[in-house]
Formats: structure tokens, sequence, C-alpha cells
């Protein structure tokens, strides 16, 4: 079977092409017009999704060598997103599956972004434990199987992705600021500077303290030294991202514990993260367990993960009709 699929959640216009579960292309347009003002501006979102998508589209098929009309089913990213966003790609899969006479299958973007971990080998075995760790969320997930996945805890205020990204903004950094916050970390000492570890209880995140933690932080040393930044970025970086780490492992590890599981996956744009990344490569020695880091490319937002997701579905024939439309907010 050959599935199309598509992404248009936040300000990546993606399309992908999968094969009998592999993926053959994943043509990804980035939206750079949201650096100047420092967050993604869901009018330009879409605005840019409607300029990008069909020659996504078309460079997708051109990539994965084969012919429009092989196409089995179109697979989109029904929610959770920016509303206008997801109608460009909902809008384009009901067109496309309506001229060609396919099925349209509908994905949930955050059990897609677990999914990504059966694009390739090693492939994680059911049940198994993922922490989803992205712009807009963060849950630890208990995946049972395919399309069967419970949240068992959740962040009450902040995203992981969003606690990077306004950290990088009061440091002064660029949007988005994860990535650099990682560069700069890779050059300081994690141990330089305490940031507190909220209590919550259970298996549910916080980072709305730590948030304020930095900002009061910040304000106090520039006071004392207006070149407090510029001198100790890298330390900060890295002291900052050890927190958040430790903060989202230690989490991990009382969930591992609980459900008495030992096959742990991380997925999501926060997955990238190189701290994140070495510290649960770690774990799997320290702790047993079998640990699942996505390819840099299926951790931020793609459509490979929704060509794959499309594909499971398609086996079992889950199917929607035209009547079809986008959530913002779309529970599992
Ligand atoms: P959601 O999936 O919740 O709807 P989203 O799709 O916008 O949100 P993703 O594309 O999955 O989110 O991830 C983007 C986030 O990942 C941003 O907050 C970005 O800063 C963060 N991110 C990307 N790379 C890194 C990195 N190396 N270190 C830390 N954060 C990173
Ligand atoms: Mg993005
Ligand atoms: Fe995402």
């Amino acid at each position: 079977s050959i599935v199309l699929g598509i992404e248009s959640s936040c300000d990546e216009t993606s399309a992908s092409i999968c094969v009998d579960g592999k993926i053959v292309s994943n043509i990804i347009a980035n939206q750079t017009i949201h650096e100047q003002y420092g967050g993604v501006v869901p009018e330009l979102a879409s605005r840019v999704h409607q300029q990008n998508i069909v020659p996504a589209v078309h460079q997708a098929i051109t990539a994965a060598k084969i012919n429009k009309k092989q196409i089995d089913a179109v697979a989109f990213t029904r929610g959770p997103g920016l509303l206008g966003s997801l109608l460009v790609g909902t809008c384009f899969s009901k067109a496309f599956a309506l001229a060609n006479s396919i099925p349209l299958i509908e994905v949930n973007h955050m059990q897609a972004h677990i999914l990504a971990h059966f694009i390739d080998e090693p492939k994680p075995t059911f049940p198994f434990l993922c922490l989803t760790v992205s712009g807009g969320h963060t849950q630890i997930v208990l995946v049972k199987n395919y399309f069967d996945m419970e949240i068992v805890g959740e962040t009450l205020d902040d995203a992981a992705g969003e606690a990077f990204d306004k950290t990088a903004k009061i440091l002064d950094l660029p949007y988005p600021g994860g990535p650099l916050i990682d560069k700069n970390a890779k050059l300081g000492n994690p141990d330089k500077y305490k940031f507190p570890e909220p209590q919550i209880q259970g298996l549910n995140f916080s980072f709305s303290g730590l948030k304020t933690a930095i900002l009061y932080f910040v304000r106090d040393h520039v006071k004392e030294n207006p070149n407090f930044l510029q001198e100790n970025i890298n330390d900060v970086c890295a002291s900052v991202q050890s927190r958040i780490v430790s903060i989202l492992l230690n989490k991990l590890k009382k969930a591992a514990t609980q459900y008495q599981i030992k096959d742990i996956a991380i997925a999501g744009g926060v997955s990238a993260n190189s701290g994140l990344r070495e510290t649960l490569l770690a774990m799997r020695e320290s702790h047993g367990w079998n640990v699942f880091i996505p390819k840099f490319e299926y951790c931020t937002d793609n459509a490979a993960m929704i060509a794959i997701a499309g594909y499971y579905k398609f086996l079992e024939k889950d199917f929607v009709g035209q009547d079809v439309s986008p959530l913002a907010r779309m529970p599992f």
C-alpha cells in the first residue's frame, strides 16, 4: 500500500510517502517568517501553509519515484494544533482524496509523534512508556498498542519546549530558542547554577516556577553585572537544560517503576535535545532500560510520522468521511 501523509499543525508544512510501511520521502518546508516575531504567528502560518502545501506534496511524490495515481490513501493531521494551520492540511487532504477516489485517514498529531518510533528498526514492543516533549505538550504516555494510548502524566502549565523557548527569550536568544540553548549548553558547566525542581505529586509536570526562577535569577545578576549574560551564557544554558532534563527524567523514572516497564521512548521536538538524549542513554545502563530515541528528522514536526500512523490505520481500514473537520484540541 502507498499512503500520502500531510502535516500542517503548526509552522512546518510537510508531506511524506509511505510504501508498505517504509518511509520513502519526507519533505519539510520550514517557515522562517516567525523568527522576527519571536514566536509563531497563527495567521501568517496558515498563509504560508497555503503557499507551501502543493509544492511539498509534489516534491514528496517525485522523491518517492511514484505516480500520484498509485497512492492508496491520504492521512492528515486532524489535531491538535493551530486551527488555521490544520485547516490547510485538512482541506488539501479532503480534496486530494475526493479527486483521486481514495480513502481519507485522520491522525492525532501527538500519537503520531510517538508512532515515529515505528518508522525504522529497532521498534519498541507494547506496552512501552513514551515521554512526549514538544512545543505544546509534555506527556508520559502508556502505549498499549498503535492507537491504544493512555496519558498517565502531563504538564499542569507550560510544555517542556515552551520552557526552553521562554528561557531563551529571557536570555535574549533568538526564536526558536530550544536548539540554541542546546548548542550553548554543550560549552557550559551544568553544575554552575542550581535552579529549583518543582514539587509536584504523581506523574505530572510543572515548568512555570522554573521560568519565574530564571527570570529573577537573570534580573538580579544583570543588576550586579550588566555583562552577566554575555559572560556566562554557556553556563546558564547548561544549568537550565540540566534542570529541565532532570525534571523530565525523574518523572519518567517514577512512571517506569510504577508501571514496571523497561521499554522507554522519547518523542517530540525536545527529544532532539542532546542533554536529554545523553542522560537517557546513560539510564539504559543504570536502570536496565531498553531506550528508544527517534532520529533527529523525526523529532520535530514531520509528515513521515503522519504517513506511518496512516499506514497502520490503513491496515485496519480506519477511514473518515468528507465531513471531517480539524480540531485545535484533540484527545487520544
Ligand atoms: P506540539 O507537538 O505539542 O503540537 P510543536 O509541534 O510545535 O508542538 P515540535 O515541532 O514537536 O512542537 O517541537 C518544537 C519544540 O521543540 C520547540 O519548543 C523547540 O524549541 C523544541 N526543540 C527543538 N530542538 C530542540 C533542542 N535541541 N533542545 C531543546 N528543545 C528543542
Ligand atoms: Mg515548528
Ligand atoms: Fe509536534
